[in-house]
């Protein structure tokens, strides 16, 4: 039984050793069938020329390489086809691929190309580097810049710090970093320190004009400081005006901050007088009123500058009568225009002109008790569109009221407010001050009628103007020279 049991076993060995040596045999075989295959099929080797893992910085010129392909002693690298590009103005990971085909077979190698940024971003500060501001509330930043090569415009992510070193200084540290993380620093320094004056101006007009025995109220001045705020308070002023002697006076303002900057300002005030006496005399002559309107207007800066002048007046209405008692009341010459102002109706005949004339005059000595004794022809005694009515009126005329005890006035400056309605103020100022001359009497073309708002506006600079230049305001008087343009009808 043993026997049979052990023979069954060996058997059973020698069995099993026989499918091993078998299945060895085949595994051995099918290998050396593999290998042979290999062996007889040829081989291409492909290979990255360079380096596989490459680093470069951006912007840089990135060069391919290339690959090399062998087969055996033959090149076949005109055949390799290559893939991907490398933008090395973009930071990050390029692969470049290279494969070729040869035989029913693919071959393929890689290159890694890392483009990367290693450029801090240009960082710029514009404005001065140092700024020196009287307190740290005005420094007013001057901006600054941000551009990287990769990143583009990092203005905006600037960031300011600002650190004081010392009582005085400041840093104020800017900085930014691109996306790579590099880095960019600017520092500007900021000095305390008030270095600039207060700002001192006057209130009022820098030359005024008082009339002599009038009162000088001095309008002041106005002190703002950088540092300190309002100062006028502690503005000092010196000189004084005597408001009883004629002459030209200086008062100075000064003011300093705390710093011990000082700002000074000064202003002439004329004390004038008007004198018959000066040889440079103007007399501001008003034809065509009294006008509710403006008349009154001129009155009160003639009042204000205690001057006289002349009223050439037409008819006027009961509503008009406090005006002209104004007038008179405060010393002005009343002269007379004449009742109408119609040229065809006045210079028709004498006797209708000396009418006119009458009319008014006895109308203002019932009313006023004021008896007039100049006069202005309609047009000046040198008009001709009276020859359209009458030829040689003028010529009659001229001599006709001086027989009745009138004396008649041209003029021999033309303020232009006559060219128009309401000629622009600043072109009356013109007119008006470059007709005037030296030595002798200005009598100025003037108008109080409804469309002369601007001649009234116009006075203050033209008798601000005149006592500048050494002129007297005088009213026009029965001693006064006439001022006679001649007779052209
Ligand atoms: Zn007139």
């Amino acid at each position: 039984m043993a026997e049979r049991k052990k023979k069954r076993t060996i058997g059973r060995a020698i069995r099993l050793a026989g499918c091993a040596v078998l299945l060895l045999a085949l595994v051995i075989g099918g290998m050396s069938l593999i290998k042979g295959y290999f062996i007889l099929s040829p081989q291409v080797h492909l290979s990255v020329q360079g380096s596989q893992k490459q680093d470069i910085d951006a912007f840089s010129k990135y060069t391919d390489e290339g690959a090399v392909a062998m087969l055996g002693k033959t090149d076949l690298s005109d055949q390799i086809k290559t893939e991907g590009s490398v933008n090395t103005k973009v930071p990050g990971s390029y692969i470049v691929t290279y494969s070729l085909d040869y035989k029913g077979k693919h071959y393929t190698q890689q290159r890694t190309v890392r483009v990367v940024d290693r450029d801090a971003p240009e960082l710029k500060l514009k404005g001065e580097d140092t700024v020196v501001v009287s307190r740290m509330e005005l420094f007013d930043e001057p901006g600054y810049t941000a551009k990287d090569r990769c990143d583009g415009d990092l203005t905006d992510c600037v960031t300011v710090e600002q650190q004081k070193k010392d009582a005085t200084t400041y840093r104020v540290v800017y900085q930014v970093a691109d996306k790579a993380g590099n880095m960019a620093e600017a520092v500007r320094t900021l000095e305390i320190r008030d270095i600039v004056p207060p700002e001192l101006e006057l209130r009022g007009e820098e030359h005024m004009f008082v009339p002599r025995g009038d009162r000088f109220t001095d309008p002041g001045a106005v002190a703002t400081d950088d540092a300190d705020g309002d100062l006028t308070e502690a503005i000092t002023c010196t000189g004084t005006v005597d408001t009883d002697a004629v002459g030209d006076y200086t008062l100075r303002y000064s003011v300093s901050d705390s710093a011990e900057n000082r700002a000074e300002v000064k202003r002439t005030v004329t004390v004038y007088e008007e004198s018959a006496d000066n040889p440079n005399r103007i007399y501001l002559t008003f034809d065509d009123g009294p006008t509710e309107k403006v008349t009154p207007h001129i009155l009160d800066v003639l009042e204000k500058n205690h001057i006289k002048a002349t009223f050439f007046i037409l008819k006027y209405s009961d509503e008009d009568k406090p005006i002209l008692q104004r007038m008179i009341n405060a010393g002005h010459t009343v002269g007379i225009h004449g009742y109408s102002h119609d040229y065809a109706t006045i210079y028709s005949s004498e006797k209708a002109f000396m009418n006119s004339i009458q009319t008014l005059h006895d109308q203002v000595q019932k009313d006023f008790g004021y008896d007039a004794k100049v006069i202005r022809f309609p047009g000046g005694s040198s008009n001709t569109i009276s020859a359209d009515y009458k030829k040689g009126i003028m010529t009659c005329l001229t001599k006709r009221v001086e027989q009745e005890g009138y004396t008649y006035f041209d003029w021999n400056v033309d303020s232009s407010d006559a060219n128009g309605n309401n000629v622009d103020a600043s072109t009356i100022y013109e007119s008006t001050t470059q007709g005037l001359f030296k030595d002798g009497n200005n009598v100025v073309l003037m108008h109080d009628s409804y469309y002369k708002t601007t001649t009234a506006d116009a006075l203050q600079k033209i008798i601000d103007y005149g006592h500048k230049n050494g002129y007297s305001f005088l009213p026009i008087t029965a001693d006064t020279t006439p001022c006679h343009h001649g007779v052209a009808n």
